[in-house]
């Protein structure tokens, strides 16, 4: 395991979890980008660290004693260089819907820069499946991934051509969402008019924090102070930031809390920090009895 965040086992005391409709697995560490930012060292997968196919159909099956599971989203690492043998992303991400559950995955969007790549990608999953897809883009200056004269990104431009070329009912398959992180710098915003652009094609935009974990560490102080009460801590990301009570009622020591359970391996995560909760196949009952009864 990397980094000094590394899971820790203990015992699991009270639970929270805000988002129990989503499984969350990282399922490789291997990325084909160096971004300044990357949080990947601080996070507990090994170097090489792979999901296998096995595992992932393990996690399935625990996925069905966690009652409120309706979402299996993929991380890494960059998930579309995943390969086991013949198998790919696709082969993965219709098991999860031949499970019963809508897949996702999240992406730099190197793969579909190349069009007739991006049209096999998607024209495989729509061939296999008729279950929603989940398609989450990290574009930003840290990532560097668009053409910041033209303020667009070939991957969204590729993915809006397909969209046209196939019947809406497969078209509609894909909701697209585009994740920008900001730093306090203004120079790490995206143009308005290219956020206005893929807002009017149905693409959803969202905006993150750049936060002072992995390699960003070396320039915290550029990572908007989400706790400081001077607005100006907060610096470019200000705008996007909509305050919430960050304490919330009933928080104390004995609770562990995470946003989403993380599958890394053989073991279930709560991240933040990072906590070991079970393992495949032997999820303890606080953790199942967490998802019971919700949607
Ligand atoms: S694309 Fe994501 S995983 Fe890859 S280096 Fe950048 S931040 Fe890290």
């Amino acid at each position: 395991m990397n980094g000094e965040r590394a899971g820790v086992e203990g015992p699991l005391m009270n639970i929270e979890i805000d988002d129990k409709s989503l499984m969350m697995i990282f399922l490789l560490e291997e990325c084909n980008f160096t971004c300044a930012h990357c949080a990947r060292e601080d996070e507990p997968m090994d170097p090489g660290y792979k999901l296998s196919f096995e595992q992932l159909q393990g996690c399935l099956s625990d996925c069905r004693n966690l009652k409120s599971i309706n979402w299996v989203h993929f991380s890494g690492g960059e998930p579309t260089l995943w390969k086991e043998g013949n198998r790919d992303l696709v082969d993965l991400l219709l098991e999860i819907a031949d499970a019963g559950y809508t897949p996702g995955f999240t992406s730099n969007g190197s793969l579909f820069v190349n069009y007739s790549r991006c049209r096999d990608f998607f024209a495989r999953y729509f061939e296999g499946s008729t279950m929603p897809l989940r398609l989450y883009f990290s574009i930003d200056t840290f990532h560097k991934n668009y053409n910041p004269e033209k303020g667009r990104a070939r991957s969204l431009d590729n993915i809006i051509k397909l969209k046209q070329e196939f019947p809406q009912a497969k078209a509609d398959l894909l909701i697209i969402s585009v994740m920008i992180t900001v730093s306090k710098e203004v120079d790490s915003l995206l143009p308005d008019e290219m956020i206005d652009h893929y807002e009017s094609l149905g693409i959803k935009i969202g905006f993150v924090p750049l936060y002072p974990i992995g390699r960003a560490k070396s320039f915290s102080h550029l990572c908007p102070d989400l706790d400081s009460d001077n607005p100006e801590e907060l610096g470019a990301y200000r705008r996007y930031y909509k305050k919430e009570d960050r304490k919330r009622p009933g928080d104390a020591e004995d609770r562990l809390k995470t946003d989403h359970i993380i599958l890394i391996g053989n073991d279930y995560y709560f991240s933040d920090p990072w906590h070991k909760v079970g393992q495949l196949g032997h999820l303890p009952d606080e953790i199942i009895g967490a998802y019971a009864g919700e949607s």
